[in-house]
């Protein structure tokens, strides 16, 4: 089947003794890949158009159903459609509710997913997608680290998938207890490994293990967030706000709290497909490495990150700056390295970036719920904000989506001290702190890790 194949953002690299990746592969090998051989990200040779019409005709469906049509248009070389309908259900069987501010300012929640994270909806697929294109003989095995809430997306995101088995490592001593529970008590094919050390011996382990040769017959993977199984799932959600709020032939606001910028690039794949986009913007925290180069030109890789309180967004340098560049026909390589600059006026006429202080975030929850009664989480108060700075900087109020992308329960303490009550967990985590969980210990040792892995996954 011919689908739509990919390339490295790094195949133009002319430096010597670095051997840029020039091939293109499949969707298959891309998403098993996770990351091409020359440390580029993959992006698809071409961004496959939806027309108006089409577009229209998606008014009022459901959320899933808006899904197949979208990743459809990608994937028809590389899944039977109707498969696809089928994982796209699957997926997306929570909730997916737009809460209105005022006006036509909305909050679209992406909190309902099984570990109240909008991460929930890119792992999801990209577990199922896995799961169908995978060798059907071997089993996979995907081995993750994390510090926290990634690790339980992921977790839960592959939980039931046939034929894949998971291992989250994670430091004993560095997660809270309920984000504990959440890792331990994941269970089926999804096994936790508490790790006697830090974060940092964690990605070391996880590291060690893929470059080991002995390993390479155990079939090991990623599933970190730069994989384009996890950028493409990314995209729906704008389309889907879209048809839910807009007028036919309006365009829309969209605002985005960005870390990693993953989420803020489905926004704009989503925007080359036809989604009528007014502008979007890109708000971060105190981590403005972005925001500085699109107002002022002045390209400087920041580091090291600095730490707020929308924890999920300290990152120093995005991993997908590289794709933003070479859409807009620049290159910037992993270590901050920009080989070519990109066509900033044209970012600058699509994009809008802005910082969010921690205090400005913290001011913007107490405000909104004042005003509007609407609780925001330190997350979602950083996409708010950054609405907000578009209306004064631009002095056009179109039609708003804002995004929240974790659950205000997943932050008891900042909402308690800033609106005095500690919101109820979503249903898909009510029971969390009740669950046992019964992880396996592990020292900071790759050779008994090495061993773990070996037995374990033999017996599978
Ligand atoms: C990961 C994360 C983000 C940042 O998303 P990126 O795709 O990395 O920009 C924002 N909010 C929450 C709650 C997250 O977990």
């Amino acid at each position: 089947m011919g689908g739509i194949k990919y390339y490295s953002t790094n195949r133009n690299i002319n430096e010597a003794g670095f051997i840029p990746f020039k091939g293109l592969v499949s969707f298959k090998d891309a998403l098993m890949m996770g990351q091409a051989p020359d440390a580029g990200l993959f992006m698809p040779e071409r961004i496959p158009n939806i027309s108006k019409g089409e577009l229209e005709d998606l008014r009022e469906k459901r959320y899933f159903e808006v899904a197949h049509t979208i990743l459809e248009k990608f994937l028809y070389g590389d899944i039977e459609s109707d498969h696809l309908f089928k994982l796209c259900k699957e997926a997306y069987n929570f909730r997916v509710p737009i809460e209105k501010v005022h006006d036509r300012k909305y909050v679209l929640r992406l909190d309902q997913g099984p570990t109240a994270s909008f991460k929930d909806f890119a792992a999801r697929m990209m577990a199922r997608l896995m799961g169908a294109l995978k060798d059907e003989k071997k089993s996979l095995n995907i081995l993750v680290a994390t510090s926290g809430d990634t690790g339980s997306a992921v977790g839960e995101a592959f939980k039931g998938v046939k034929g894949i088995n998971v291992f989250i490592l994670y430091p004993e001593g560095e997660v809270s207890g309920r984000q504990k529970k959440q890792l331990d008590t994941i269970g089926d094919n999804v096994t936790t490994l508490a790790v006697d050390g830090k974060f940092d011996d964690c990605q070391n382990l996880v590291k060690m293990a893929f470059q080991d040769k002995d390993l390479t017959n155990l079939n090991l993977t990623s599933a970190n967030s730069i994989n384009i199984g996890r950028i493409l799932p990314q995209m729906i959600y704008y389309f889907y706000a879209y048809l839910e709020k807009s007028e036919e032939g309006e365009k829309v606001l969209i605002s985005i709290p960005s870390g990693n910028f993953g989420n803020s690039l489905g926004c704009e794949f989503g925007r080359r497909m036809g989604l009528p986009l007014h502008k979007l913007v890109m708000a971060v925290n105190e981590n403005d490495e972005f925001p500085r180069y699109l107002n002022n030109g002045n390209y400087q890789k920041l580091s090291p990150s600095k730490a707020c309180i929308s924890s999920a967004m300290n990152v120093g340098h995005p991993s997908n700056l590289a794709r933003f560049f070479e859409l807009y026909g620049g290159n910037v390589d992993k270590s901050g390295k920009v080989h070519k600059y990109p066509d900033l006026k044209k970012m600058q006429t699509n994009l809008f970036s802005v910082s969010i202080s921690d205090q400005k975030t913290r001011d913007t929850i107490k405000n909104v719920y004042e005003k509007y009664n609407v609780v925001l989480e330190p997350h979602g108060a950083v996409g708010w904000a950054g609405l907000e700075a578009y209306y004064h900087d631009n002095g056009d109020y179109p039609l708003s989506i804002s995004l929240e992308t974790a659950h205000p329960a997943k932050f008891p303490e900042e909402i308690k001290s800033l609106l005095g009550f500690e919101p109820e967990l979503p249903e898909s985590m009510k029971d969390v702190d009740m669950r046992q969980g019964c992880p396996i210990r592990i020292e900071n040792d790759y050779l008994k890790l090495k061993k773990f892995l070996e037995s374990t996954i033999e017996n599978k």
